[in-house]
Parts: structure tokens; sequence; C-alpha cells
């Protein structure tokens, strides 16, 4: 994806893929090298859990029962949305500009740092849109059959509930064309630290 690079914040770059592809694998290893990471998924089940205006809106939309005791259950919540696609996407349009205002917030903490760029991690981040906003894209791939075994392994689940996760999300080669580098993540920890410190190596090069 050819973006215009905004030279007067510092760089953003954003790491995605398909559940299990090696997205947060790959992100700490970026840590290792002194990047900051912002892991987008992480980050909305903590504003759902602690932002009084998302909360509020989440309760009017869904019902008060989604919190108990003024804790959320995801179970109850996700039961509301699966298999009611304009729900999610109420939910969507909710969390996703949270998410994107906390991290344009945390993106500006990040500016003391002087790190030559930052990263933010989702597993829905063309989905969603944010894509867009960022200067480069990182694709992290791995065939889906390694996919399905490595998640079932991570999350003890089967692999009928890895492939209901898979079909919300767009397919590989959609998100491959839009990067701008591919991570391809199907063989062992040192070939994927191979491909991160490579792509490493080209966005210092391109800050300079
Ligand atoms: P999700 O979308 O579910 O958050 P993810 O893309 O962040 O997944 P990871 O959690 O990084 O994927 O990786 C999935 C599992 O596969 C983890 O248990 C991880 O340790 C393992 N894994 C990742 N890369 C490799 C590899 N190259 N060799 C062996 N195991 C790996």
């Amino acid at each position: 994806m050819k973006r215009k690079i905004i030279h007067h914040q510092v760089l953003k770059v954003g790491i995605t893929g398909g559940i299990g592809s090696g997205k947060t694998t790959a992100c700490k290893m970026f840590e290792q090298l002194g990047i900051p990471v912002y892991y987008a998924d992480e980050r909305a089940k903590f504003l759902m859990q602690h932002e009084h205006y998302l909360i509020d809106e989440i309760k009017k939309n869904f019902g008060e029962d989604v919190y108990e005791n003024g804790k959320l259950n995801r179970k109850i919540l996700a039961d509301k949305v699966f298999n009611n696609k304009p729900l999610l996407m109420i939910l969507n349009s909710l969390v996703h500009p949270a998410v994107f205002h906390d991290n344009e917030r945390w993106a500006e903490e990040q500016r003391v740092k002087l790190v030559p760029y930052i990263l933010k991690e989702a597993a829905l981040l063309i989905e969603s849109g944010s894509s867009k906003k960022l200067d480069k894209l990182i694709v992290v791939t791995a065939p889906l059959d390694l996919r399905m075994k490595r998640v079932s392994e991570r999350d003890q689940v089967s692999t009928e509930e890895v492939m209901a996760r898979v079909r919300n999300q767009i397919s590989e080669a959609k998100k491959i064309r839009l990067a701008d580098f591919v991570i391809r993540n199907n063989k062992d920890t040192a070939y994927l630290q191979k491909q991160v410190e490579k792509i490493h190596q080209s966005l210092l090069e391109s800050v300079r």
C-alpha cells in the first residue's frame, strides 16, 4: 500500500494478520528491538471495561446485563452479536473510534522517546479501516492449517472454533495485496526473527 509518509509525526506502522499468524510473537521481537507496540485488541478489552463513555454506549445498545457488578460479561455480549451482523456493526462503530483515539493519545506519548517508528497491532486492522491512517503496513501470514494448529494448542479450543473466527476476517491474499511488508511465518521462530530484523532495518532506513 503506497501512503504518504507524514514526517512531522513519528512513523506509524500497522501490523496485522489472520488469527494465529504470529502477530503477537512478531511484535514481541520488535519490542526487543526497542520499538513500542500498541496492542489494539487488548486495549479494546481494557477500554470496554474502563472508558465510561464507551461503557454507557454499550449498555444503551446491548442492555445493562452485559455488565455484571461493573464487569463486562464478554460471553453475554458475544452471544448477542454472534450471527447478528447489524449488532456487530454497532459494536464495532463504538469500539473502533474509542481505540483509535486511545491509540492517538498513546502515539503522542511515544514522541518523547524519540523512537524511529511505532507499531499498532490488531487482527482487524484492515477491516476496521484504521490501516488507512497508518504510514506502513506489515502483514504476517502462515498457512491456514498451521495457524489452526498453533491457535488450538495455544487457546485449548477446537479447530472448528478457530475456523469460526477465521470467517470474520478478510482473506490472506487481500491483506497481502495491501501490505508494504509481508512476513511469512511458516517455519521456526528463528526464521520469523530474521524477517522482523530485515523489516526493522528497512524501516530505519526509511526514516533516516
Ligand atoms: P491471534 O490473532 O489469535 O491474537 P497471533 O497472530 O497474535 O494470534 P501468536 O499468538 O503470535 O499469533 O501465535 C499463535 C501461536 O503460535 C502462539 O502460541 C505462538 O507461540 C505460536 N507461534 C507463532 N509463531 C510460531 C513459529 N514460527 N513457530 C512455532 N510456533 C509459533
